[in-house]
């Protein structure tokens, strides 16, 4: 069997997205550009359908390098990206550290984490670097899980320290981030410790 086969998930979100394959170009462009208008100012869940239909929407006009076709502007505040020329809408995830903010519209890295504005660097520092042994736990091999005992207990309890970290970055790392970019997306789930959006409140 492929080992890189697509999960029903992805299918589902594969099938959600042929409803923008029936824009043409500039209808899709004109559609980015509103949309972007209507999300300024506010930080996202990942989770949002608004900002789960612009990614599907974004993929598609990568795909399809609308941007590159000037053929809509975007509003004033969103600076031309340097990795797609896209407008700047970065993700904040928990891999913050080594991948940095990253790009809603190729998904990859926006700005690198020595070029996200200098005055929140320590405090993404602070967070990733709590975040990340508690990620680890998911991960913990069999000899780790022996040494916790009750590795169940163990992994529910990262299980909430996750909620919570994450409840952080929504509430307030990305407001903090919105003083320097015009929007921001912030990643509510954690798959491996099976933490879903609707677990994480702000
Ligand atoms: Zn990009």
């Amino acid at each position: 069997m492929a080992t890189n086969a697509e999960s029903p998930l992805d299918l589902l979100w594969k099938e959600y997205s042929l409803a923008f394959r029936d824009f043409d170009d500039l209808t899709l462009a004109r559609w980015l550009a509103q949309t972007l208008g209507q999300l300024e100012g506010k930080a996202w869940r990942l989770s949002h359908p608004l900002i789960g239909a612009y990614r599907l929407a974004a993929q598609l006009a990568h795909e399809r390098q609308i941007w590159l076709k000037r053929l809509a502007t975007p509003p004033a505040a969103y600076l031309e990206s340097t990795c797609c020329r896209a407008p700047i809408l970065p993700l904040l995830t928990r891999d913050v550290r080594d991948a940095g903010l990253i790009c809603q519209h190729c998904n990859d890295t926006l700005f690198s984490f020595e070029d996200v504005a200098a005055p929140l660097q320590g405090d993404l520092e602070a967070w990733a670097g709590e975040y990340a042994p508690v990620h680890a736990v998911a991960h913990w091999d069999d000899r780790q899980r022996k040494t916790a005992g009750d590795y169940e207990r163990a992994y529910e309890n990262a299980a909430e320290e996750a909620e919570r970290l994450l409840g952080q970055a929504g509430q307030k790392l990305s407001v903090r981030l919105l003083e320097f970019y015009p929007t921001i997306v912030w990643e509510d789930q954690d798959e491996c410790l099976e933490v879903r959006p609707e677990d994480v409140k702000l």
